[in-house]
């Protein structure tokens, strides 16, 4: 693990529905606290020079509109549930502005649902200004390497004709990361395995239901943790509940040493987030001498 810190921003926070829910009027969804306005599960991590987006859901183009997003290295994918991957046709603007293809790393059966929902992106004949996409299959899940694509050619916009390939886009300096993926489960009994990944001190989790044994290695010396959770009071079949990830985190901070957890993937029946975070925090925990802090993430919130 590289000695280089990470800095993670939460695009978005909020369930596969996002908070407000369409046609919702609880308290929650009527909140004018802009912590309780949860767009789709998302995070920006910036590295060693380099910018990575996990996940790009429906939400993606008002997060980027949001942070002033200018470039992206490299999309991220954690699975290849709707709010996770919605937002990717939006990219076109980076192609645009950039002139060089998306590149997006996933696992191959997240290309095979890639290639049903936008089947027009893997067209022999691309209609003219389709997103410019370059993936990258996952197939290590312990170790991962991302680069500045330093010999990507450049694309150029032919009006009339759509995009073009053309020589190199040149002195973009040589730069990598390396980023650790974590085997999780999204459904209970060890189905739908899914990943999460770790950047330096920040590992980021979301939409798992089920952590095994096997990766816990993967968290040792981590500083934050991120974690999905739906609701209250009872079981999930596809997220934690709060009481599960209450747990998780008191696992995470006695296995691994993690002792800042923020709680991700939020719905609206999680409440506001100041009754919320109040809930959390006045709850003390320690574990072997070590304070533990659980906490609710919020939209544009940042770890570093
Ligand atoms: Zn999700
Ligand atoms: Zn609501
Ligand atoms: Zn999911």
């Amino acid at each position: 693990m590289t000695e280089t810190r990470a800095r993670l921003t939460f695009l978005g926070t909020g369930t596969s529905q996002g908070v407000p829910m369409i046609a919702c009027d609880c308290p929650v969804c009527m909140s004018t606290d802009p912590r309780d306005k949860r767009s789709r599960a998302a995070a920006m991590v910036d590295m060693g020079g380099i910018r990575t987006v996990i996940d790009a859901g429906p939400d993606f183009r008002h997060q980027m509109l949001r942070e002033k997003v200018r470039h992206i290295d490299a999309i991220l994918l954690t699975h290849n549930h709707k709010d996770h991957t919605g937002g990717l046709d939006d990219l076109r603007a980076f192609n645009y502005f950039e002139h060089k293809d998306s590149h997006i790393y996933c696992e191959p059966y997240v290309l095979e649902s890639l290639k049903g929902e936008y089947p027009y992106c893997f067209s022999e004949n691309k209609y003219p200004g389709v997103p410019e996409w370059r993936i990258h299959l996952i197939e290590n899940e312990d170790h991962l390497r991302i680069d500045t694509h330093y010999n990507d050619p450049i694309l150029v916009w032919e009006p009339g004709h759509g995009y073009v390939h053309q020589g190199n886009c040149g002195p973009v300096e040589e730069k990598h990361i390396d980023v650790t993926p974590i085997r999780v489960y999204h459904n209970r009994g060890g189905r739908y395995p899914i990943l999460g990944y770790r950047f330096a001190q920040i590992v980021y989790l979301t939409d798992v239901v089920e952590f095994p044994d096997s990766q816990w290695h993967k968290l040792e010396g981590a500083e934050y943790i991120t974690i999905n959770c739906v609701k209250i009071g009872s079981p999930h079949y596809s997220h934690f509940c709060l009481e599960e990830a209450i747990d998780f985190a008191k696992k995470a901070c006695d296995k691994a040493g993690i002792q800042h957890c923020y709680l991700t993937h939020l719905s609206h029946a999680m409440g506001k987030y100041t009754d919320l975070a109040e809930r959390l925090s006045s709850e003390n925990r320690s574990y072997e001498g070590r304070p533990l802090s659980i906490l609710p993430a919020y939209d544009g919130l940042v770890l570093e």
